[in-house]
């Protein structure tokens, strides 16, 4: 078969070890993952109280228009219903996104490190990519401007930054914006949004009202707690929208996902709740590496890049099998560093424990 050459370089995604085949290996109890971003309180209990409405359903198509859904983030958001693309998680608006604009003879422009899907899939379309490394963990975006040309189809910024927690202040994306040419798409992804609490934070409504090639994406995923249901969404000008649309599936959404979306969004009083306790969940954090003179990122996310300036991977096994999974920073592109998921204040205390422990047995 004649496979397109680029994909025999990329690997299948590796899942983790699942929780039982840990315990088993290790003789634990209990496992607590703070690996991947998830919200460790779950979702709201309006979610579940509907869910059970949908049973009835299995046999019809979901919504392909996702008409309510759309009409909740439309007024949620503040932008029109025309202005909305819902994805099967934001991942899937990201390979839209590169399926609608990347092809041979066409570049991206990224920040490295940075969430591996934007490259990911500029790799599956043949796009030639262009990587700018962050600058103390912060986009460079003078040097990604200075590699965009008349051939940059889409330029990537991850804005709370995954896997660094940094965000671009206000003032900065702007004038980024500014300066991209109207030809390139922008894709901002907001993945974390929810859980910014800083001042100097942009509005991205207001850059999608003025910037006519902006996309910016969010999910369901990380503070409403549904990434098992895979429900993402993207708002920009009705322009970018209708060019967009044809590139995705018809029912790509599925109707628990809808549903439980719209519940999600109703109960803004859990996601306000969700963001105080992960604020104080990275000071915790953040305690922990300033007694430990340890280095870190601030995070506007709800995970925290710790540097121990050892083997990362040595960090992530001693923690693995005391009962705790992170993401080893080898496989983020920070070596010496791991990322930990904020937990709950129990959670964090517990791997916190296990941590200095580590920098205990480290000193001796
Ligand atoms: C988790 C994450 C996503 C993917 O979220 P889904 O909606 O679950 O596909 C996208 N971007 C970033 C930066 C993320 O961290």
């Amino acid at each position: 078969m004649r496979w397109k050459d680029q994909i025999k370089s990329l690997a299948p995604y590796q899942p983790g070890k699942s929780k039982d085949e840990v315990k088993r290996q290790y003789g634990l109890e209990e496992i607590i993952k703070l690996a991947s971003n998830e919200n460790p309180f779950g979702c709201s209990k309006k979610v579940s109280e509907v869910m059970s409405k949908e049973t009835g359903y299995f046999a019809l198509y979901p919504d392909g228009y996702a008409t309510n859904l759309r009409e909740c983030v439309a007024e949620h958001v503040g932008v029109t219903k025309d202005q909305l693309i819902f994805g099967n998680g934001s991942d899937e608006l990201i390979l839209i996104i590169a399926r609608a604009l990347l092809r041979p003879g066409f570049n991206t422009v990224m920040a490295t490190p940075t969430f591996p899907q934007y490259k990911h899939n500029a790799i599956i379309e043949g796009a030639e990519i262009r990587e700018i490394p962050l600058v103390d963990g912060h986009h460079d975006l003078d040097q990604m401007l200075a590699v965009i040309d008349e051939k940059t189809n889409v330029v990537w910024v991850c804005s709370p930054n995954n896997p660094t927690g940094t965000y671009i202040p206000k003032k900065k994306l702007e004038s980024f914006l500014a300066r991209v040419p109207k030809e390139t798409l922008v894709v901002l992804d907001e993945a974390y949004f929810e859980y910014v609490v800083a001042d100097d934070y942009y509005n991205s409504v207001e850059l999608v009202e003025q910037y006519s090639n902006l996309i910016v994406l969010r999910t369901f995923s990380k503070i409403y707690g549904l990434a098992s249901l895979r429900v993402g969404y993207g708002f920009a000008s009705k322009e970018i929208i209708r060019a967009l649309e044809p590139v995705r599936e018809p029912f790509n959404v599925n109707s628990f996902a809808q549903l439980a979306a719209i519940e999600a969004l109703g109960d803004q009083e859990y996601v306000e709740n969700c963001r105080t306790l992960n604020h104080q969940g990275l000071e915790q954090f953040y305690n922990f590496c300033k007694e430990h003179n340890l280095s870190y990122m601030p995070s506007q996310g709800n995970f925290i890049l710790i540097d121990f300036k050892t083997d990362g991977n040595e960090v992530f096994q001693f923690l693995l099998e005391r009962g705790y999974i992170v993401r080893s920073g080898n496989a983020l592109g920070f070596p010496t560093s791991v990322r930990v998921t904020v937990g709950s204040k129990e959670q964090n205390a517990g791997i916190i424990e296990k941590m200095s422990q580590y920098m205990q047995v480290k000193a001796h």
